[in-house]
């Protein structure tokens, strides 16, 4: 059933078995394991069943450093973001599980292995098959020290229209759109979530009470609730160890390099565009193995290759590149000054660039001489980058986010020397020489890109002292408060967070159904 949380009052007390907060990947795949269970189950949601800009603009934040796009990287409707995301699913690597003693704060509590039953699990939920596609085992980029992986796209994309439905049908599910959680109450002692302040976007408050809570509202929002909810722990819930916000971790996607490919070096396509895949769509990209990283102490990255034409270089395009996606931030700045290169260089340009462009992109045979690498890269927990409460509230009078983040020297230092290995390997191997610094990839930073990867502000370790939730996902010193999400997140690899968000809430449910 889907109820309108702006309808209910003060007076109105709901209350079930386990309240998931959030409706988006996490709180989805929750609420569709309890589906049909004897749980009494509420999910309240911020947004409504479709995005809107008012409740919207509750997902902006501040910085203390650069811009950061908040209101691009994160949607609140049912669904979450996956209403907007592009759908990529693949899973962590088993070395992203180890603990490295050249990396601080590293390591998961479990090995991969934990997670594989849940990754097969997920598979249903995305929509994606069981069969493996063939590798091709002769590629480069399969042989040691390289690892080839497959990126395989949701089908559908959309996991709220996806369990719409179910929920309008469940006896036990209750989904309350317009609902904002403001604060989670804990009892006195503080070990006991006793109730939920909730919001309506029109200002109508209701309270909540459930047995068990679990909140999933994103790796950004989940640190802001715990620290907002301040009324009777100045610091916040979980936060004895002033850990809840910290260690906030994202990926970057840059282009790490450009390598000139003769005739008889044709590429399979498989790396360069998407190839079907049962009912949906996959792609290869590569990396080093775990052996390869672990020895030479290298961050993980995976790279994607797409081909490559100078007309890439254009002042004109590289501007309008960068134009377009800073316009698409919400940053507005810098159109004066660029409008003047735009103009001069842009009227052949663009058009002969955008003729490459499409022409390549659906056709896969047609001829191509440079390649360029596209990583998405690692970056390290670190104490340092973080979320906090910002001192701008939004229409609820609810404080904002506010994002400390630095990419570090470690992180630049780690991409330049992957990709030193790489030219290395391919020149030995009769490749042209790889360009991976230097002006000609400087030029290219129009590419260049946060992921709208939010993770690591909840981080799970089973000492309370390190990690704010334990392995089984519950908050330390709560008995009944959960987190789900890319919040929970020791480390981020180099994988899309979604497939693991959703093999984890898998395994939480799982958890939960036993002790409930
Ligand atoms: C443009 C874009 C492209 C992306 N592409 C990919 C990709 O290809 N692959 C990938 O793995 N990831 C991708 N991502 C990231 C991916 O969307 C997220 O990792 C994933 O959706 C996170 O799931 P979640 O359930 O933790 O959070 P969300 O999906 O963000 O859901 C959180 C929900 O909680 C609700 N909420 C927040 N605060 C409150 C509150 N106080 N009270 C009640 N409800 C609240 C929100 O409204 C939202 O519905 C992309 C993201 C974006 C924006």
């Amino acid at each position: 059933m889907i109820i309108n949380g702006k309808n209910l009052k003060l007076e109105d007390t709901l209350t079930a078995d386990i309240c998931i907060i959030g409706a988006g990947a996490a709180g989805l795949t929750l609420a569709h394991k309890f589906h049909q269970t004897s749980l009494s189950v509420l999910l309240l949601e911020s947004g409504g069943l479709k995005n809107d800009p008012v409740t919207q603009s509750f997902a902006d934040g501040t910085t203390d450093g650069e811009i950061y796009p908040f209101i691009q990287s994160r949607f609140r409707c049912l669904g979450g973001s996956t209403s907007r995301w592009s759908g990529m699913c693949i899973p962590l690597d088993e070395g992203d599980f180890e603990p490295k003693s050249w990396l601080p704060h590293s390591g998961w509590p479990f090995s991969l292995s934990e997670l594989l039953p849940y990754y097969q699990q997920a598979q249903q939920i995305f929509g994606l098959p069981e069969t493996i596609p063939s590798l091709n085992e002769k590629s480069l980029f399969h042989q040691s020290p390289f690892e080839t992986k497959i990126l395989k796209y949701s089908n559908p994309l959309d996991l709220g229209k996806k369990y719409k439905q179910e929920i309008i049908e469940s006896q036990n599910i209750s989904l309350i759109i317009h609902s904002n959680v403001i604060e989670l109450i804990p009892n006195q002692e503080g070990r006991l979530i006793e109730s939920l302040k909730v919001q309506g976007s029109d200002g109508n408050r209701f309270i909540v009470k459930a047995r068990t809570v679990i909140l999933a509202t994103g790796g950004m929002e989940n640190a802001r609730l715990l620290l907002a909810s301040n009324s009777y722990f100045p610091q916040g819930l979980g936060n004895h160890h002033d850990l809840v916000g910290r260690f906030f971790m994202e990926h970057y996607f840059k282009v790490t390099g450009i390598l000139p490919i003769k005739q008889q070096q044709k590429l399979t396509t498989s790396f360069t565009h998407r190839y079907p895949l049962g009912n949906t769509y996959a792609q290869d990209v590569f990396g080093f193995n775990d052996d390869f990283r672990e020895r030479e102490q290298l961050l993980n990255m995976h790279l994607r290759i797409c081909r490559y034409n100078l007309l890439e270089e254009n002042p004109a395009v590289v501007t309008g590149k960068k134009l377009a996606q800073q316009l698409s931030q919400g940053d507005f700045s810098q159109i004066s000054q660029d409008l003047p290169t735009l103009w001069q260089n842009g009227l052949t340009g663009i058009p002969r660039y955008l003729w490459w462009h499409f022409y390549n992109k659906f056709n896969p045979s047609a001829h191509f001489d440079q390649i360029r690498f596209v990583g998405l890269v690692e970056q390290e927990p670190d104490f340092h980058n973080r979320i906090t409460l910002s001192s701008k509230c939004d229409r609820l009078g609810q404080p904002l986010v506010n994002l400390s983040l630095n990419f570090s020297e470690q992180m630049w230092e780690s991409v330049e020397r992957s990709m030193f290995h790489l030219g290395k390997i391919l020149s030995e191997r009769g490749f042209g020489q790889l360009e991976y610094n230097g002006d000609r990839i400087q030029h290219l930073t129009s590419y260049d890109k946060v992921g709208y990867h939010h993770m690591g502000t909840t981080r799970m370790h089973p000492n309370p002292r390190q990690g704010v939730v334990d392995a089984n996902c519950r908050v330390h010193d709560l008995d009944n408060l959960y987190m789900a999400g890319s919040s929970i997140f020791p480390t981020g690899g180099a994988a899309n967070p979604t497939f693991t968000i959703v093999a984890l809430a898998l395994r939480l449910a799982e958890h939960l159904l036993k002790i409930n």
